[in-house]
């Protein structure tokens, strides 16, 4: 997504040679439109698999998981996080590190919002190591429900969380692909 690329270019701020701030777009500012462009585009890459759940985690995933379900045309579930894990016979739980906090979270979903005969579209900001996403792949899993793919905003590719998810089967689109960040300059591949 050319704009995206440009939106990025003029909007976000190289922390390091790991960490890109995306405050402006994301993490803490939604532009509607632009999230709205987002949807549309994940939406018509996955709209031949049948998806009958999108499927995110809090919070930063949530606008963009919301675009894409509303041009599906299908229920939009979000994984909550959670600080103690209450005993909840209907929850699927993961342990994940959280790697802009550097701290350990329970992701956890209810069985009530996914069902096996579900086609579940997992949509996310931003994938880096890929701990966030494998925890939800897991939970899918362990619902029954069939995982179609994920799509990603931004897919850092010097760190190995999509080629690892990818090496499982899984199908990963990403809307934007991040070479490098390395002396505060955004290399993007293609
Ligand atoms: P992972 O589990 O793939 O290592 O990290 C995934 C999550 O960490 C993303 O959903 C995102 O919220 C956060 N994250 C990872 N890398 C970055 C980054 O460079 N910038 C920002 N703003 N968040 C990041």
């Amino acid at each position: 997504m050319e704009k995206l690329k440009q939106r990025i270019l003029e909007e976000s701020t190289v922390m390091s040679e790991q960490v890109l701030n995306l405050d402006g777009i994301l993490n803490h500012q939604v532009d509607p439109g632009l999230t709205m462009e987002m949807g549309r585009e994940f939406a018509a890459r996955f709209k031949d698999a049948g998806v009958t759940r999108v499927i995110t985690v809090e919070s930063s995933g949530i606008s963009v998981a919301f675009a894409t379900a509303l041009e599906l045309g299908v229920p939009l579930v979000f994984a909550r996080r959670k600080k103690t894990l209450l005993a909840d016979p209907d929850a699927l739980c993961e342990r994940v590190p959280s790697f802009t906090k550097g701290i350990v979270t329970d992701i956890m979903l209810s069985r009530k919002y996914i069902r096996e005969q579900d086609k579940v579209l997992f949509i996310d900001d931003i994938i880096a190591n890929g701990d966030a996403a494998r925890g939800l792949v897991k939970i899918i899993g362990r619902s029954g429900a069939e995982l179609v793919g994920l799509g990603v905003v931004v897919e850092k590719c010097f760190q190995a969380g999509a080629r690892t998810i990818r090496e499982q089967g899984i199908r990963l689109e990403s809307l934007v692909k991040i070479e490098s960040l390395d002396n505060g300059t955004i290399t993007f591949t293609d």
